[in-house]
């Protein structure tokens, strides 16, 4: 039993991190994740999901995943390699190789997992990896888990990343490493010049698309089709809890080789639960949705360029780009908590986000927009911030 020290230690943590401003509530919804939510402090239209293509509650992925519950059952209470795996993953496995024009896939139980699974397996002390310096948590914990020698780059910044390829030459094996797109900005990565610089100096390309993958691009292929990078990116982790249905799940695609290995050596992968078959059908049926019509695809993308131009009218400061992610920049903490509150008054739910998360005196408010909302919401949310930000003298 821990005793009244560690306890109380663990109490100032705690206070710290509430005295900080750090802390961390969940509101709770009392409805499934769609454009409408409610929550105890009432209904609001969400902007702060990755439901990008609107397909979380999607009648026909609820259909698909409920056929699936009669036909394969709750769960595999068993890892891919004793008895975990079901026709289904192998159909999934193949249809996301095929949808990236990868050679071959393998499934996770999230992308987190992908990543934590990924260096340990192909890198060791004689190599090295190079990875932006705003990459996403799960890269660099999978990182910390091999033994490759790290080299950092200044994000998104080519000069700073040849340099250190540059430092790196004399490894055996280089690998670059970048998410696609950036959570915090919604900007993308340089991926047609990181690949020319990863091929300069023999270095693989590995890219985290969790941001991307199924809408982003001309046809949804994710950040190395809009970069016009697609099939020079070596290796893609993605999710499916974000624009793909949005449950959970995630895998790793590249060559066969990489793949068949990871499939032998993978830590997460050999000794984690397989994902339900459920999520595997849904999944598919999402993929499948996707490939035969370009609708929401196209939908996020119109509503993304919509909300970006009215916000802009309206007077704010907006990171400038395409994808769905919109920070409207807004400098103070404070400001953005107070703003973010006004909005929800208003029935417009979107979070804003500051230092720890963003450098100092960057605190923002993301919008997330969405294949589900419709003109009128966007029109609805550009209006809430103008209130509000009369209110708080941001704009006139
Ligand atoms: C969301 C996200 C993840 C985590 O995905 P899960 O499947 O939820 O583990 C990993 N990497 C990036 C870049 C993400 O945005």
């Amino acid at each position: 039993m821990p005793d009244s020290l560690l306890l109380a230690a663990i109490a100032d943590e705690l206070e710290k991190i509430r005295a900080d401003g750090l802390f961390k509530t969940e509101r709770v919804l009392l409805s499934p994740q769609q454009k409408r939510i409610k929550t105890e402090r009432g209904e609001a239209i969400n902007f702060c999901a990755n439901n990008y293509l609107g397909l979380a509650n999607h009648p026909e992925l609820v259909r698909a995943a409920k056929e699936a519950l009669d036909r394969y059952g709750y769960g595999m209470a068993s890892v891919r390699f004793i008895c975990g795996t079901s026709e289904v993953h192998k159909q999934l496995e193949e249809k996301v190789a095929r949808f990236l024009g990868m050679e071959d896939a393998i499934l996770y139980s999230s992308c987190f997992d992908a990543n934590a699974g990924l260096f340990e397996t192909l890198l060791d002390e004689r190599d090295a990896v190079i990875s932006d310096q705003l990459n996403h948590a799960s890269i660099i914990d999978g990182i910390r888990l091999c033994k490759a020698v790290r080299f950092r780059y200044g994000h998104g910044d080519m000069g700073s990343l040849e340099e250190q390829l540059r430092q790196a030459e004399k490894y055996r094996r280089k690998m670059v490493a970048t998410d696609g797109v950036f959570s915090m900005d919604g900007d993308v990565a340089r991926l047609g010049e990181i690949c020319a610089l990863a091929e300069k100096y023999g270095a693989l390309t590995m890219v985290d698309d969790s941001h991307a993958t199924g809408f982003f691009g001309p046809t949804g292929r994710g950040s190395p089709e809009y970069c016009g990078a697609l099939g020079r990116v070596d290796i893609v982790t993605s999710t499916f809890g974000k624009a793909l249905g949005g449950a959970s799940g995630g895998f790793t695609a590249g060559r066969k080789e990489i793949v068949a290995l990871l499939r032998q050596r993978s830590r997460p992968y050999l000794f984690s639960n397989s994902l339900p078959p459920v999520i595997a059908v849904a999944t598919l049926r999402a993929i499948e949705m996707i490939s035969a019509s370009d609708q929401w695809a196209r939908k996020v993308r119109d509503n993304a360029l919509y909300f970006r131009k009215r916000i802009a009218e309206a007077g704010f400061a907006v990171r400038p780009g395409e994808h769905p992610i919109v920070p409207i920049m807004l400098g103070e903490a404070r400001l953005a908590r107070e703003m973010a509150d006004a909005l929800l008054d208003d029935g417009v739910y979107a979070i804003g986000f500051s230092y720890p998360v963003v450098p100092k005196g960057q605190a923002r408010i993301r919008v997330q927009v969405s294949a589900a909302h419709e003109k009128e919401d966007l029109d609805l949310a550009v209006s809430a911030f103008r209130k509000a930000g009369e209110r708080f003298k941001i704009v006139q």
